[in-house]
């Protein structure tokens, strides 16, 4: 049964994907997105004469479809960067892939040897250990791969920064998702070798490269936006979901906030990227639902991390020569930095660059509720130390802060989550999808994917095939 009518909710790159080929297919669609813009955490914004992104963004397209899917939209548009990433470490830049020679000077041989007999001593251990299982945590994982001392040296400080949780409470699905390299012997390979590895490596550009949108990664979403307008769906923006009305396990209706108004709204189908966290309280039967309580109190220990973006607008370019450098000491607030200059010049009109640093954080740390300049003081110190970016010579500076970004994958979330899967695979025209939906840590390319696949499944109105098809989103690995 193909569906007449089709309500998103949620406007980032999921939610847009399912919306545009839903209407394209002649199906009336209408989103709902709280904030101002369409894209979720894909967005261009304009500061004055400078086009910024919500921090770094690259386009890494895995499948000849999501290549297709975007390239049509951007067309020439799409031009691909050199990447160049690095690590702050031992007070200077690492590059990554690491050189040989950068590394003997960076690293005192008696480090080196520390790291390589720690390397062996756990793998020695394994050796009579049972193999990866689901109970590892972060630490585990990546003990067992790296070595404990590495993970000391280089994982723990920006990890638990990151995320907030010390690595023994992390999940070891993280570590599997998130870092690059098998393990100690394949980073020695690449650093003899020179190579990224297999992650790195794609048909769509060339090894040590990305795509981007000359007039920024937001280009993506705003086209799409333009042609799920044009062929006729709806976008309404600033509208915030309150409540989803079930009747027999059915949507019944949708009530969304907009301009101080309570609407109502309704559809055949229902596609929700909202938080994991938030959806099962807006979940409202007309007859009372034991089991919803229980999915409630299991959402409720599902937690997201916030992110502060403070850009300093600085009068000389370029800061650095790299896209994005990492700063993985707890001596930093700030995990990873980017100037979007390094993306495309286009973006920054004149001689001056925008420098960005991320930080994130929980509601209640005091650094959330700090104002622009009490953030800027606590950055710019460790800026200078670091010798990035000199307090004279920034010329402004600005926060933005956006909530719901890092769903955190700790060593309970699978358990909590699944009880938010179960109730949704039993109301018959909802669907949860997208990166804050189905709290996964993924990139924009696969947040296409799992919009292109919820497409075609709801098509077809092939509920138990969604299903199915939604295991191997668990296999994506992300390129950080
Ligand atoms: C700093 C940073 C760097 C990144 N770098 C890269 C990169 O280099 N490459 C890459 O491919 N990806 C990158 N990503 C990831 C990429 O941005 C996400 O994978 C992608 O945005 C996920 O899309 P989504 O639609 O699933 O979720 P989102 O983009 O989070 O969209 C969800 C939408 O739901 C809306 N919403 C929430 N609650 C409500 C409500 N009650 N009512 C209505 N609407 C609501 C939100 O406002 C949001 O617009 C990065 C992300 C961040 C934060």
């Amino acid at each position: 049964m193909k569906p007449g009518k089709v309500l998103v909710l949620g406007a980032g790159p999921t939610g847009l994907t399912t919306a545009y080929l839903l209407a394209k297919e002649g199906v009336q669609v209408e989103v709902l997105e709280r904030l101002p813009w369409a894209g979720g955490l894909c967005k261009t914004f304009q500061h004055g004469p400078y086009s910024l992104d919500l921090g770094p963004h690259r386009f890494t397209p895995h499948t000849d479809e999501v290549y297709g899917f975007v390239k049509e939209l951007c067309g020439d548009d799409l031009m691909v960067v050199d990447e160049r990433v690095s690590f702050y470490v031992f007070g200077g830049y690492l590059h990554y892939p690491p050189k040989l020679g950068q590394l003997l000077r960076r690293v005192a041989p008696w480090e080196a040897a520390a790291l390589g007999l720690s390397w062996l001593w756990e793998s020695a251990r394994g050796a009579f250990r049972r193999s990866a299982d689901s109970d590892e945590s972060y630490e585990q994982w990546m003990r067992a791969r790296f070595g404990g001392k590495m993970v000391d040296l280089i994982f723990r400080p920006i990890v638990e920064k990151t995320w907030g949780l010390p690595l023994r409470d992390l999940s070891w699905r993280l570590a599997r998702q998130r870092v690059a390299v098998s393990g100690l012997g394949q980073a020695v390979w690449q650093v003899v070798t020179g190579s990224r590895g297999e992650l790195y490596r794609s048909r769509y550009y060339p090894e040590g490269k990305f795509f981007y949108p000359r007039k920024g990664f937001g280009s993506i979403t705003d086209r799409m936006a333009e042609e799920i307008r044009g062929h006729g769906g709806t976008i309404r923006l600033e509208s915030q979901v309150e409540a989803i009305n079930l009747r027999d396990r059915h949507v019944a209706s949708v009530e969304y906030s907009s301009n101080g108004r309570r609407n109502t709204t309704i559809a055949d189908a229902v596609v929700s990227v909202l938080p994991a966290t938030v959806l099962p309280m807006m979940l409202t039967p007309v007859e009372e639902d034991p089991y919803l309580e229980e999915v409630r109190e299991a959402a409720g220990h599902l937690r997201f991390r916030k992110l502060i973006l403070l850009y300093l607008v600085v009068e000389r370019v370029p800061i650095y020569e790299h896209t994005v450098a990492f700063f993985p000491s707890g001596d930093f607030i700030f995990g990873r930095t980017w100037e979007q200059g390094n993306f495309s010049r286009e973006m920054m009109p004149d001689e001056r660059s925008v420098f960005g640093a991320e930080i994130t954080c929980w509601e209640d740390d005091d650094i959330w509720t700090a104002d622009d300049a009490q953030v800027f003081e606590r950055v710019i110190p460790q800026l200078e130390a670091a010798r990035v970016v000199r307090r004279d010579e920034v010329e402004e500076y600005f926060t933005v802060r956006l909530d719901y970004v890092y769903p955190v994958l700790d060593r309970h979330f699978e358990k909590r989550l699944k009880a938010v899967e179960d109730y949704v695979a039993s109301v018959e025209n909802l669907w949860i999808n997208g990166r804050p939906g189905l709290f996964s840590y993924i990139n924009i390319h696969q947040a296409i994917e799992m919009g292109m696949v919820a497409a075609r499944h709801i098509l077809t109105w092939n509920k138990a095939a969604w299903q199915q098809d939604r295991e191997r989103f668990w296999e994506y690995r992300l390129i950080e």
